[in-house]
């Protein structure tokens, strides 16, 4: 194991022998031919159920299976926002459970997250759009979460460059102060340091191409370096989670969808919060290097299809320099998108599946980076008990037959 404590001390050691011993902050390890429970997906959900599995209930012999290279799907694409302010109780419960989570997570890993709470603003554009606003603040409120209305010379305290008479005037808004920000790569790596600490091979370049089976139980899966084998498996491969699921032998209702967003050059701090705008479809905040992160829409509207992806970049734009003008001296640097799978409620999707011994995490849609924290702990407990976490037992794939549906579509903010 390579553990090594990162601390104040550790920093000073290493700069007065020049940074040449830092060890690897995970092993390279060959993989083992069978273990307790294969997991399969090494984004940020993937590796934050091995970490609990191996911390909370003490399964270590345990293999993260990740096609490509950790972090390398969405939860290194995103745009790093945390927040609970959903709409119903069984969202509001889990997210807040996650964001609870975060708010100790550097502690948790030994690794600093770069957790910023600089708090979430969404945007009214109506008065209409203000009373709805209104009733989805109440409800986070009700279900003993943070959330403040504001008026118009409320939104511009928080956000002083706004542009309160844009083409859709803002009338108001809303605020959960403890939403914000968290370094996406950061979250990653330390829940992959974390496990492989604790014993878990993390074993990079393996995508797992098909299951073996028997009896209604996957025995082992497909891979580069032969079969592997478990007693357990946890499926978690955003965006990839219709096609694996279908080669396990059942299928999910998930669509999925390129989802975009783009930074522009750095600048000095302009931006305080991160701004949500469900109205024109966009969402800002300022990264701690100081580019303007912008995000929006998945790519789902029909006139995408026939306008093409650059399309959603040109409506992202219009939409931030509308509401903040000076944004419009920026060039923008970089630009790119994830496949995300969206679900017909635009909730998630996890737990158990037909198939008896294969568990599932997909369905996030747009907005899973917020859940990892609570995502592996409760997928952890799932699987290690073979019993739905209570938090995520709303959120069972059986829901769509139920007709159980939790629509979140409103909560989503801007992006479905
Ligand atoms: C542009 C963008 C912006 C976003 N912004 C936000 C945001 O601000 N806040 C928020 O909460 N969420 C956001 N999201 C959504 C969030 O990033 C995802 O919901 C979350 O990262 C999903 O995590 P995951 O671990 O389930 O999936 P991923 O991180 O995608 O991990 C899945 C992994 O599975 C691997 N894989 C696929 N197929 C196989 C295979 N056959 N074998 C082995 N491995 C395989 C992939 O390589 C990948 O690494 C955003 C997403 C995008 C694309």
């Amino acid at each position: 194991m390579t553990r090594q404590r990162y601390s104040i001390w550790s920093l000073a050691r290493h700069a007065l022998r020049g940074h040449r011993d830092w060890l690897p902050a995970w092993r390279t390890p060959t993989p083992k031919s069978s273990y307790d429970v294969i997991v399969i997906g090494g984004g940020g959900h993937g590796l934050a159920t091995a970490y609990f599995l191996a911390k909370t209930h003490g399964i270590r012999n345990v293999a993260v299976l990740e096609r490509d290279w950790i972090g390398g799907g969405n939860s290194g694409r995103n745009t790093q926002v945390v927040r609970s302010n959903y709409f119903y109780k069984a969202s509001v419960d889990f997210f807040e459970h996650s964001l609870k989570l975060y708010e100790n997570l550097s502690r948790e890993l030994n690794f600093n997250v770069m957790l910023s709470q600089r708090g979430i603003m969404t945007l009214a554009h109506s008065r209409h759009d203000l009373e709805m606003t209104r009733r989805w603040a109440n409800a986070i409120q009700m279900n003993g979460v943070d959330s403040e209305i504001l008026t118009r010379e409320g939104v511009k305290r928080v956000e002083p460059l706004i542009n309160l008479d844009a083409r859709f005037p803002i009338h108001g808004g809303f605020i959960q102060r403890r939403g914000g920000i968290v370094r996406h790569d950061a979250v990653n790596w330390g829940f992959a340091r974390a496990a492989d600490a604790l014993g878990v091979d993390i074993i990079q370049n393996c995508p797992v191409s098909g299951f073996e089976s028997r009896a209604g139980r996957v025995t082992g899966v497909a891979t580069a370096h032969g079969v592997l084998r478990a007693d357990r498996f946890v499926l978690n491969v955003a965006g990839h989670s219709s096609v694996l699921a279908q080669r396990a032998g059942f299928r999910l209702p998930i669509t999925s969808m390129a989802l975009q967003a783009m930074v522009t050059e750095p600048v000095k701090p302009m931006l305080n919060s991160v701004v949500m705008s469900p109205a024109v479809h966009v969402y800002t905040s300022q990264s701690d290097r100081g580019e303007i992160v912008i995000g929006g829409a998945a790519d789902v509207y029909s006139s995408y299809a026939q306008r093409g992806s650059l399309a959603v970049i040109e409506d992202f734009i219009a939409a931030a320099v509308e509401l903040f003008p000076a944004l419009a001296r920026l060039k923008l640097m970089r630009h790119w998108a994830g496949i995300v799978d969206i679900s017909p409620d635009t909730s998630p999707i996890m737990g158990k599946t037909p198939v008896e011994n294969l568990y599932i995490n997909c369905g996030w849609g747009t907005g899973g980076f917020k859940a990892i924290p609570a995502g592996g702990d409760t997928m952890a407990h799932t699987v290690a008990n073979d019993r739905p976490h209570p938090l995520i037992a709303p959120f069972a794939l059986d829901r769509f037959e139920r007709g159980a549906l939790i629509d979140e579509g409103a909560a989503a903010g801007v992006a479905h």
